[in-house]
């Protein structure tokens, strides 16, 4: 398939500006062109959306039907599920150990919205009440109706590409909402092979559109529109901000998804040898760019020294830097040059604010070509410094050690940020109590993980709204009450 088109109000449509390359991070190839889109194709993406919504059959469709058509979409993207990991690989650098949560986890979500519009109640019948009126005193009868929320804007971002845009479209598609994706210029490819899948099931024209482009001018356009009802944006805190801002001159509603600078807490009796592996998982799954990756690292300052030798024990063995083209790879590159300039001048900060260098640091000399950073370990990090207070969204990791449990507590609440966080402990019990303590949308204990059936989303400056589950379902409706006598 090639990708220089853009897909709108069901058909596929020459952009307003060209083409613009999509690197390969790992070799600085060109992947692709992708179709770059003018303000003036998101205007008439926008109004198709509108139009559907307004005008057309899809949100008043049974529930039954529209989960129909995203179990036929899921069936298509099964189908298609060796070109969509060959798009993650080339596009986003992503290596095989981060398959099962880039490609596997979200073609069971898809699956689960499918099963969420068939048993979901959109109409729930409420108590009935006496009320007088002047005809007397009669019973009402109530429910509240979960209507679709409308048009709405999905700008998904490059990391996790195809999990982020499933997140949205999943949802919205079940609710009855119709959407515009603009997918980020760094992986823009995937969600066009979505449209291209979308285009044969059955959707009414204008339900879907993705728009492709280079330009941050495209979703900002997207966000003042006065034709959308809706922004859910994942991505960066100063763009989350940015749209905020911009929504409320027509009082949208927003969904934001952000940042992280979460912490994973050793308590006193945590078995190292079981968790430290979890703990190194932000020096290089994905090289580092997860938004709810653990970065900074709480641990006894007596047992500081165990922990970092145990960390470096599993660098050595588990971590091999390089192409994900191959499997055996376990590292990718960062996204772009520029990226890895930002994560290098954290880097530097650590040094000038004295914290102590444990590993990597630099670019690996085997690798040339590529965006590639070594993993990297600094201990003796204290929570002022800069690479404990930003997100630096690479493989640096920094371990911060405390005198008592109360104190990692504080350290951990010490944060703009509130999106992930872990504690390793004997007593679950204790740690489920103290995970009560600290302020974020997500904590794992013993390295649980469940992407598939837990709220997603983060407190404070990590975000405003859920995905996942009945709880991203929510997030699509607007809730009308009906009351009658
Ligand atoms: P970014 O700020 O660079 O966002 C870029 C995207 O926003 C592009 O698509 C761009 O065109 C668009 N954009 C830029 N300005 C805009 C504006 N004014 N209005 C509307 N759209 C605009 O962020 P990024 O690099 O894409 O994302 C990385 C961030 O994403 C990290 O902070 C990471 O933590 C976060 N993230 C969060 C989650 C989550 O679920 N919480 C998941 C993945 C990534």
């Amino acid at each position: 398939m090639g990708y220089d088109r853009l897909y709108i109000d069901g058909g596929w449509q020459a952009p307003g500006n060209g083409s613009f390359a999509v690197l390969n991070p790992a070799t600085e190839d060109v992947v692709a062109e992708a179709a770059n889109a003018s303000l003036e194709d998101v205007d008439r993406a926008l109004a198709a959306a509108r139009r559907a919504f307004d005008s057309g059959p899809w949100r008043r469709t049974n529930p039954r039907d529209r989960a129909k058509v995203l179990w036929h979409l899921v069936e298509r993207l099964e189908r298609r599920k060796e070109d969509i990991r060959s798009l993650l690989v080339s596009t986003g650098g992503a290596a095989w150990i981060t398959h099962p949560i880039q490609l596997d986890t979200p073609l069971t979500l898809l699956a689960q919205y499918a099963e969420w519009a068939e048993r979901f109640s959109f109409e729930e019948m409420l108590p009935p009440v006496p009320s007088i009126g002047p005809d007397g005193n009669r019973m009402n009868h109530a429910m509240a109706v979960y209507q679709p929320v409308g048009v709405c804007a999905l700008i998904p971002t490059w990391n996790f590409p195809f999990f982020v845009t499933v997140q949205k479209i999943g949802p919205a598609l079940a609710t009855g909402c119709t959407m515009v994706v603009k997918p980020s210029p760094f992986a823009p490819l995937v969600d066009l092979l979505i449209a291209e899948e979308i285009e044969h099931c059955d959707l009414p024209p204008g339900v879907f559109n993705v728009v492709t482009g280079e330009s941050p001018a495209l979703g900002a356009r997207m966000v003042e529109s006065p034709l959308v009802d809706k922004v859910s944006y994942t991505g960066s805190v100063a763009t989350g901000k940015k749209i905020m801002a911009a929504a409320s001159t027509t009082l949208k509603r927003v969904h934001l998804e952000l940042g992280g600078k979460s912490a994973a807490i050793f308590l006193p009796d945590a078995d190292l040898d079981a968790y430290a592996m979890y703990a190194l998982t932000p020096a290089f799954f994905h090289a580092g760019q997860g938004c709810a990756m653990c970065t900074r690292v709480l641990v006894p300052r007596e047992r500081q020294q165990a922990l970092l030798e145990r960390l470096q024990t599993f660098l050595r063995t588990m971590v091999q830097v390089g192409n994900p083209a191959d499997p055996n790879v376990t590292m990718g590159p960062v996204i772009r040059s520029e990226r890895r300039a930002q994560i290098e001048e954290y880097i530097e900060s650590a040094y000038r604010e004295g914290a102590q260098l444990v590993t990597g640091g630099k670019r690996p000399t085997h690798l040339p070509k590529g965006f590639f950073i070594e993993p990297t370990i600094f201990a003796n990090v204290t929570n002022a410094m800069r690479i404990a207070r930003e997100e630096i969204f690479g493989p640096v990791l920094s371990v911060i050690s405390y005198e008592h449990v109360d104190d990692a507590i504080r350290i951990a609440n010490d944060s703009d940020y509130g999106l992930g966080g872990a504690i390793y402990s004997a007593d679950i019990p204790k740690a489920i109590e103290l995970a009560k303590q600290i302020r974020t949308g997500s904590l794992n204990i013993n390295g649980a993980v469940n992407l598939l059936h837990t709220p997603f989303g983060g407190f404070k400056q990590s975000g405003i709204g859920r995905e996942g589950s009945k709880w991203g379902l929510l997030e699509y409706c607007e809730i009308q009450a009906l009351a009658w006598r």
